[in-house]
């Protein structure tokens, strides 16, 4: 049987052949964990979109950059272009 915390159905089993030919059990979270822009709405890339991403370091979370995880690169251009012409 397998671990306890694998054992809930909010996993979806999937089967995977092995490279050395078994057929094997992987267990992925039915949800995944799209983060989007706040503005346009386009998903962000750079965020792992699994179960992962709650676990692991700030840097691993989301990009490393000024609103990383929060704005596209494309709306970050216009929002830092429109800050500095503002001013
Ligand atoms: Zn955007």
């Amino acid at each position: 049987m397998v671990r306890p915390a694998l054992r809930s159905r909010s996993f979806k089993r999937v089967w995977r052949r092995t490279p050395g030919g078994r057929t094997v059990i992987h267990y992925e979270r039915r949800k995944k964990y799209v983060v989007r822009c706040f503005i346009c709405g386009a998903e962000i890339n750079g965020i792992p979109r699994e179960g992962a991403v709650m676990r692991g370091s700030k840097t691993f979370k989301r990009p490393e950059r000024l609103f990383g995880g929060v704005l596209c690169p494309s709306c970050l251009a216009l929002a830092i272009k429109s800050v500095i012409r503002s001013s």
